[in-house]
């Protein structure tokens, strides 16, 4: 059987500024739109954010705002981000420490899978969508739902992950090979290295 599979429609947004949790994107900045089709491990680095305004700063220039709810000359809160990287760090502790020597964390073990289930059905909004072929597609609606219904794919799949080995952010790591997140840090590694 064919998996379900993931979409999301993001929007980041690189001029945004942060000042005591308020997320403002001024000007005419309609930020920079990616796209992912399936599931992606970057909820966990979430899980590990320091939540500082500078951070949160970082984490809207490459990701977007989590309530997807940025657009220019608007400014959003920063309300339930710590109760989202509660969860996704809840979820983070099935699998096993980074440190290990391969560098690559695998799921380990329990956790209070129930407690989570509970806390994130609470405020998600992922419903199933149809393809040209009728083909079912779970489509997170916001960044948010985005990063909950990745971790859930993630544990259920067990999925083994690494960190990126340019930005460090966690990285699905279902080949041995995979080292980078992205083709973006692909380049900016191997630019680094054909200077150097
Ligand atoms: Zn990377």
């Amino acid at each position: 059987m064919r998996e379900i599979e993931l979409v999301f429609d993001g929007r980041a947004f690189p001029a945004a500024s942060v000042t005591n949790h308020l997320i403002t994107v001024s000007g005419r900045s309609n930020g920079r739109r990616w796209t992912a089709s399936k599931p992606l491990a970057f909820w966990r680095t979430f899980a590990e954010l320091e939540l500082t305004d500078d951070a949160i700063a970082g984490w809207v220039a490459r990701y977007g705002d989590i309530k997807s709810a940025l657009a220019p000359g608007r400014s959003v809160d920063t309300t339930g981000w710590e109760q989202l990287a509660l969860i996704l760090a809840l979820v983070a502790r099935a699998w096993t420490k980074p440190d290990d020597p391969d560098g690559i964390s695998y799921i380990k073990g329990e956790i209070d899978a129930a407690a989570i289930a509970d806390a994130a059905r609470r405020d998600v909004d992922a419903p199933v969508i149809f393809g040209p072929s009728f083909e079912p597609f779970v489509h997170a609606a916001r960044l948010r739902d985005f990063m909950l219904v990745s971790a859930s794919f993630m544990l259920r799949d067990k999925t083994p992950m690494r960190r990126c080995a340019e930005c460090r952010h966690w990285t699905a790591a279902s080949h041995a090979a995979t080292r980078y997140c992205s083709n973006t840090c692909r380049l900016k590694a191997m630019r680094k290295r054909e200077a150097a």
